[in-house]
């Protein structure tokens, strides 16, 4: 499947992307995880992106294009994929449709996310990631705490809260997120193939996917 999730930080894109890969093999492409993949490498990129991830701020248009236009044409993507977090701004998605055509891809349905706001905050006050690259396992110490405080279930590595996850960081992230990415429902129900699924499961979303494209 070829298909875009919406939803602002915290409404579950990234369990969600995991789910559907599960059922036909899709890749997962979530710009957040190869941004901080690029930031532990210490790329060009990576260094040109830390200061605004720390800070909860969109990286520059540009720089995201640029590595997405790779993304999109690697072997793995033609099996099919899910955009996780990707993209965040009304220029990026114009770009995107354009890059899309070149490239002759074709989204089947773009999914937005929507949880209720008090759902979100809480979310992202109490969400650990595993700190091992290869794992990135998501906790929640309320609702799927570890075993074992503040260690992975999975591979025994520090499970921490991120960086941009301070409660300063995350204001600012929704009200990002708000300005520059809500626009984005609006700009999609227009292009057609658009779905908003109002859910508090992430499992209410594979559902409404599993549905729409008859998995
Ligand atoms: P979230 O939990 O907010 O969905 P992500 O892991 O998707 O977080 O992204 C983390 C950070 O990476 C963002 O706050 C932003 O700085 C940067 N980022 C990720 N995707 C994009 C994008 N498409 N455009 C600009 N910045 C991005
Ligand atoms: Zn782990």
């Amino acid at each position: 499947m070829k298909v875009m999730l919406l939803g602002a930080p915290g409404a579950g894109k990234g369990t969600v992307a995991k789910l559907l890969t599960a059922l036909d093999g899709s890749v997962q492409i979530s710009t957040g995880d190869i941004l901080r993949a690029e930031v532990r490498a210490g790329s060009d990129l990576g260094k040109k992106a830390e200061a605004f991830m720390k800070a909860g701020d969109l990286v520059p248009d540009s720089l995201i294009m640029d590595m997405m236009e790779k993304r999109l044409q690697q072997e793995d993507c033609k099996k099919g994929f899910l955009l996780d977090g990707f993209p965040r701004t009304i220029p990026q998605a114009q770009d995107l449709k354009k890059m899309m055509a070149k490239l002759n891809i074709d989204l089947d349905m773009v999914i937005n996310i929507d949880v209720p706001r008090p759902v979100i905050l809480d979310r992202l006050c109490t969400r650990r990631t595993c700190v091992n690259a290869d794992c990135q396992a998501i906790y929640n110490v309320k609702s799927n705490p570890t075993k074992v405080e503040g260690i992975c279930d999975k591979c025994g590595s520090p499970a921490v809260q991120r960086e941009d996850e301070t409660e300063a960081a995350i204001t600012h992230r929704l009200e990002t997120y708000n300005e520059k990415t809500a626009p984005l429902i609006g700009f999609y129900e227009k292009e057609g193939k658009f779905k908003n699924v109002p859910c508090t499961s992430s499992d209410d979303v594979v559902n409404a996917v599993k549905e729409a494209l008859k998995l």
